[in-house]
C-alpha cells in the first residue's frame, strides 16, 4: 500500500520534521481536509506584521480619506488579515497580467509593462501596468473582475470609479491622452477594453486634494476621521485600530 508524506504541523515550511503517516491512517475526509487547510496556512503565513510608510500617493490604493494618508505619510506598522481565499485572488490578478502581457508582446504592441511611476507636486509613486502601441501610445490597466462586475461594465462602458482615477493618474504623469482600462472576466476569460481619455478637470481636481492632504501632513495637522467606525470605510481600513485608539 502506498504512503503519503503528511505533514504533522499545519505550517508546511516552519515544519522541517516531514513524516511518512501512511495514507489509510486517515479517512478521505482527513486527508482532504488536511490538504486544504495547508495550502491555507502556507498562504496565510503572509498576514505578517509589516512597517509601511510612503513617500506620496499610491493610485492604486483605494482608500482615499485624509487621515488615512495621513497614516501613510507619517509611518504606521500594519499586520494583513487577508483570507487565504483573497490572497488567491490576488495571485489570479497577478498571473492575468502576465498572460495579457503575453498576448500584446505575441501582437508586438506592447512598449512597456510595469512602469514605475513618480510625481512631484503632489507627490506620487507608483506602477502602471502598462504602454501599447495602438494607433498612438495608449496606457493599459489591467484587471480582473467577477462575472457580475463585468456585466455591468460592459452594460455601461465605464470602468470602476477607482479604476478610472488611478488610468488618469497614470495618464497624466506618464503624459498620454489616452488609455485602455482591460478587464477580463474570472469567469470565461471574455475580455473588455473600455478606452478612455485623459480628463484634465478631473485630474486638477484631484491633485489639488492630493496637495491639500499632504499639505496637511507636513504642517502635522491630522485630518479628523470623515467616518464612522461602524462605516465600511473604516471596517475594511488596515490602520483602523490605530485611527479610533487615537486621539482626534
Ligand atoms: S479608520 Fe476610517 S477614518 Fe480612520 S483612516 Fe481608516 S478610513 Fe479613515
Amino acid at each position: 500500500m502506498k504512503s503519503l508524506k503528511v505533514l504533522r504541523n499545519p505550517n508546511p515550511k516552519a515544519n522541517e520534521a516531514v513524516e511518512e503517516v501512511p495514507a489509510e491512517s486517515f479517512t478521505v475526509v482527513q486527508l482532504v481536509d488536511s490538504l486544504n487547510q495547508a495550502i491555507d496556512d502556507n498562504l496565510l503565513e503572509r498576514n505578517k506584521p509589516e512597517f509601511k510608510k510612503v513617500k506620496g500617493f499610491h493610485p492604486s490604493y483605494t482608500n482615499q480619506c485624509a487621515r488615512y494618508w495621513y497614516y501613510m505619510f507619517d509611518g504606521v506598522s500594519v499586520t494583513p488579515d487577508f483570507r487565504a481565499q483573497t490572497l488567491r485572488i490576488f495571485d489570479n490578478g497577478h498571473a492575468v497580467h502576465d498572460r495579457l502581457y503575453g498576448y500584446f508582446r505575441d501582437m508586438g504592441i506592447l512598449i512597456a509593462e510595469e512602469i514605475p511611476v513618480t510625481y512631484s507636486s503632489p507627490p506620487i509613486e507608483g506602477t502602471a501596468d502598462g504602454i501599447i502601441n495602438w494607433h498612438g501610445e495608449k496606457l493599459i490597466e489591467l484587471k480582473s473582475i467577477s462575472s457580475e462586475g463585468f456585466h455591468y461594465r460592459k452594460l455601461y462602458n465605464k470602468p470602476k470609479d477607482e479604476h478610472y482615477r488611478q488610468a488618469q493618474i497614470y495618464m497624466e504623469c506618464l503624459n498620454l491622452d489616452g488609455g485602455f482600462v482591460i478587464y477580463e472576466c474570472k469567469n470565461n476569460q471574455e475580455i473588455l477594453p473600455i478606452y478612455i481619455e485623459k480628463d484634465q478637470a478631473f485630474i486638477d481636481k484631484l491633485f489639488k486634494k492630493y496637495r491639500d492632504i499632504y499639505g496637511n501632513y507636513t504642517s502635522g495637522s491630522i485630518p479628523v476621521r470623515p467616518y464612522k467606525r461602524t462605516s465600511k470605510h473604516c471596517s475594511d481600513c488596515n490602520v483602523a485600530t490605530l485611527c479610533w485608539g487615537d486621539s482626534d
